[in-house]
């Protein structure tokens, strides 16, 4: 590991002037913020990000870290840990998709240590981007190529990529928000703003090394999820090489309001799949205003995946993420809501 200076903010606006420099999701960005630093100190030992500084953002309490839940929605602090939120009774009764994705993220040990607004922000696992000796990897040296095209490319996305990146986005927690069409609170040099989740986390757009929209010094500082008749019909289904302990291959959070036989409400996020947080409105469209059957089911799926692309050891993924996405939804629809939902 290089040298850096290492500073504790005393405050959030005091971290937003430290971190002045810090462009989150910018691989040479010349400043970083550290939360839990599980994802940070992991990449700054493989010498694939070297900040200059690291700026701590020190476990802010409430509000930071507060879990809300109204009637109008939840409020997730950014400081709050993934185990406080993954066992948060409100959360596990009116949003199990968002629980669900932070229980099967990680280890204990990871999620106790780890912050939502770390969770977020984490890194590709693509191999090639971790490990410095490959030369040839866009993300990590712009406009260097990229190794895993013609490479060992098994986990690898098949939504969202083209020729200048094809990584996957590997979090879990990122697919419940962008299903259930959260918002991000920021602070900044100019102040707070809510963006939507879905505009946190850029495409490929030639620019890999580009992950987010967010400002330089801009700390994220809650998640706000509208409440909606979805919600607790809601579930994140998990696929991954071992049962535990695991990224996701493929995975899907659905959230379903049902009404009778018919449809009313349905989101879908898909990860594993795709190089950023996806949502597929394509699927939703054709679930909305039918009976949920085996048949619609696999129809949503195909709208998903129509532009799925693989590059060789990828290329059993879209099979394997449309029967992820039929199974997340029949099951879905199969759970039992107490009295009062649908
Ligand atoms: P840090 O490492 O402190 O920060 C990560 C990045 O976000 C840094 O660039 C930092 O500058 C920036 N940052 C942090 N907080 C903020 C903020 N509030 N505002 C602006 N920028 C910020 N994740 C999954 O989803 N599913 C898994 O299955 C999974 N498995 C894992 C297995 C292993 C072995 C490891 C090491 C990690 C795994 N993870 C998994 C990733 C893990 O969940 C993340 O590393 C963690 O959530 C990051 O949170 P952190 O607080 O430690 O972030
Ligand atoms: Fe780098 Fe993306 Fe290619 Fe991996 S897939 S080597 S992260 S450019």
């Amino acid at each position: 590991m290089r040298s850096f200076v290492f500073e504790r903010a005393a405050d959030l606006p005091q971290a937003v002037k430290l971190g002045a420099g810090t462009r989150q999701g910018q691989t040479d960005a010349p400043a970083q913020f550290l939360a839990g630093g599980t994802t940070l100190i992991d990449l700054m030992k493989l010498e694939v990000l070297t900040p200059q500084r690291v700026v701590h953002l020190q476990s802010p309490g409430a509000p930071w870290s507060a879990i809300e839940v109204s009637p109008n929605g939840a409020r997730l602090g950014a400081f709050a840990k993934m185990s406080t939120v993954a066992d948060d009774a409100r959360v596990l009764a009116q949003y199990p998709v968002i629980a669900q994705s932070l229980q099967l993220a990680a280890s204990a040990q990871i999620r106790n240590m780890a912050t939502l607004g770390g969770n977020v922000l984490q890194r590709t696992r693509c191999p090639y981007y971790r490990d410095p000796s490959w030369s040839a990897c866009n993300k990590r040296v712009p406009g260097s190529g990229c190794a895993a095209i013609h490479g060992f490319n098994r986990n690898h996305a098949i939504l969202g990529v083209d020729e200048n990146c094809i990584s996957q986005y590997p979090g879990d927690f990122a697919i419940a928000l962008i299903a259930l069409d959260a918002r991000v609170e920021l602070m900044g040099a100019e102040g707070t703003r809510l963006i939507p989740f879905a505009s946190l986390h850029t495409g490929v757009q030639s620019q890999p090394h580009i992950e987010t929209t967010l400002k330089p010094g801009e700390i994220i500082i809650a998640f706000h999820v509208p409440a909606g008749a979805w919600t607790r019909r809601s579930l994140y289904l998990k696929v991954r090489d071992r049962a535990s302990y695991e990224f996701a291959i493929a995975s899907a959070a659905v959230a379903l309001s049902i009404e009778g036989e018919e449809v009313r409400e349905a989101r879908i996020g898909l990860g594993g799949m795709a190089y950023r947080p996806w949502r597929s409105q394509e699927a939703e469209n054709i679930l909305i205003g039918n009976p949920l059957t085996e048949s619609s089911a696999a129809a949503a799926a195909a709208a998903a995946l129509k532009s799925a692309i693989g590059h060789g050891h990828n290329d059993y993924k879209p099979e394997l993420a449309r029967r992820t996405i039929v199974r997340a939804l029949l099951e879905a629809k199969a759970l039992q809501l107490s009295s009062g939902a649908s």
